[in-house]
C-alpha cells in the first residue's frame, strides 16, 4: 500500500471574497508507511459543508486549516490496514479526515459506523446537517403546533430538514429560497406550507401575505438583509435561532461587518435572538440520530441528496454550496463502500 499515490487538495491560500478553485492546489503524493497505533482509511464521501469556507479563512470554533495542509472535511471512510487495536481493516468510520484518496489517521476525531450503514444518509440527514437542524428546532426554537415557521437557505441540507422537523411539530412551515425550482420542490415535495423566491419576489411582501400574524420562530441560515425582513414580522414571543449567515461569507468586510439594525423589536415583540454550533449538543448525538433516522424510515424527513463525483471535483462540489446550485445535501462521493 505504502507504493500506492495518494491525490489531495491541499490549501493553497486564504480565500478572500467567493471561495474559488485556484484556492486550493492539486498534489500527488505516496501513501507514508503506517506507524504503531495509525490507521490507513480510504475516503469513500465527503460532506461538503459551508463552514470549510471559514476553516479555510481563519480560526473559528476549531482552528483554521494551515496552508500547504491537506483541505479538511468531514467523511465516511474505510479502514484498509491497521495498527491499532480499536480498528479493523473494512471498519466503516466518521469524522475528519480530508481531500485525499487515503488519510493516515491515530483513530482521533473518527468513529466507527454501524457495518452496513449508507454512507451518504450518515453524512446527511443523520449527519451534521441533521443534527444541526435537530437542535437548532427542538432545542432552540422551541415550536408549538400551530406556530409559523419560517427557514432560509430553505431549500438546503440544514433548512430543508428543519422545515420538515417543524412540520412534524405542528408548525405552518415557509421556506425561503432562491429560485422557482427550489421553491417548487418545497411545496411540492417536502411538504413545505408555503415558498417565497429570494431572488425574484420581495420577501416582505411574501411574508407579510403568508405571515398575516408575524413570525414565530424563524430559522436563519443566511443573514444579511433576509435576517432584517424577517425581523421585522416577528410575533410577540418569537424565536430566532441563529444557524448560519451564508450571505456574509464570501463578503471581502468578512462576517462580522454586518449586523441586523432592527434589533430593537426583539424588545418590543418580547423575543429572543439565539445562536449555537451543533458540537455544543456532541453528547445527545445518539438520541437525535434514533429520532431523525425514525422520522427519515417513516416518510416524515425526506432527504434530498445532492452528489458529486471524483476527488478531483471536490472544490468545485464546495463551491456550488455559495452559487446555491445545489439542491439538498451537497455531497461528494469517491468511491463504494
Ligand atoms: P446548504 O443550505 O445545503 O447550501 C447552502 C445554500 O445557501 C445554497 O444552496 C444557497 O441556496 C444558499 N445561499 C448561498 N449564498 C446565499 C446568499 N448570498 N444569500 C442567501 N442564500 C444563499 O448548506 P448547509 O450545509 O445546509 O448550511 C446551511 C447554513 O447552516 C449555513 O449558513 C451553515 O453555515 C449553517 N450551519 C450551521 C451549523 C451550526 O452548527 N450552527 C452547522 C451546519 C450548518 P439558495 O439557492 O436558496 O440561495
Amino acid at each position: 500500500m505504502a507504493e500506492s499515490k495518494n491525490h489531495q487538495w491541499l490549501l493553497a491560500q486564504r480565500p478572500v471574497g467567493m471561495i474559488k478553485e485556484s484556492d486550493f492546489r492539486w498534489n500527488e503524493t505516496k501513501v507514508p508507511p503506517l506507524s504503531d497505533g495509525e490507521v490507513l482509511l480510504r475516503n469513500v464521501a465527503f460532506s461538503c459543508d459551508p463552514t470549510q469556507r471559514g476553516w479555510m479563512a481563519m480560526d473559528t470554533y476549531i482552528p483554521a486549516v494551515p496552508l500547504g495542509a491537506v483541505m479538511r472535511a468531514l467523511s465516511v471512510s474505510q479502514v484498509i490496514e491497521s495498527r491499532n487495536s480499536g480498528f479493523v481493516a473494512g471498519d466503516l468510520l466518521q469524522g475528519m479526515t480530508g481531500w485525499e484518496d487515503y488519510t493516515v489517521s491515530d483513530g482521533r476525531g473518527v468513529q466507527k459506523l454501524a457495518p452496513g450503514t449508507d454512507p451518504l444518509l450518515a453524512l446527511s440527514v443523520l449527519g451534521a446537517t441533521g443534527l444541526t437542524a435537530y437542535f437548532g428546532v427542538l432545542d432552540i426554537g422551541l415550536p408549538k403546533s400551530g406556530e409559523t415557521f419560517v427557514v432560509s437557505g430553505a431549500a438546503g441540507a440544514t433548512g430543508s430538514v428543519a422545515g420538515m422537523i417543524a412540520k412534524i411539530k405542528g408548525c405552518r412551515v415557509i421556506g425561503i429560497a432562491g429560485g422557482p425550482g427550489k421553491c417548487g420542490w418545497l411545496v411540492n415535495e417536502a411538504g413545505f406550507h408555503g415558498a417565497i423566491d429570494y431572488k425574484n419576489e420581495n420577501v416582505g411582501s411574501a411574508l407579510s401575505r403568508l405571515c398575516p400574524n408575524g413570525v414565530d420562530i424563524y430559522f436563519d441560515n443566511v443573514g444579511g438583509e433576509i435576517l432584517e425582513t424577517v425581523m421585522d414580522r416577528i410575533a410577540n414571543g418569537a424565536r430566532i435561532v441563529l444557524c448560519g449567515g451564508i450571505s456574509q461569507y464570501n463578503n471581502p468586510q468578512g462576517m462580522f461587518g454586518s449586523g441586523p439594525k432592527n434589533y430593537f423589536n426583539l424588545i418590543l415583540r418580547n423575543a429572543r435572538m439565539e445562536g449555537f454550533i451543533v458540537l455544543k449538543f456532541q453528547r445527545r448525538f445518539p438520541e437525535a440520530i434514533a429520532e431523525l433516522s425514525r422520522w427519515h424510515d417513516e416518510g416524515a424527513i425526506k432527504n434530498k441528496l445532492d452528489v458529486a463525483f471524483g476527488l478531483e471535483n471536490a472544490p468545485k462540489a464546495l463551491i456550488r454550496l455559495f452559487t446555491g446550485d445545489n439542491l439538498g445535501k451537497q455531497l461528494l462521493q469517491l468511491a463504494s463502500s
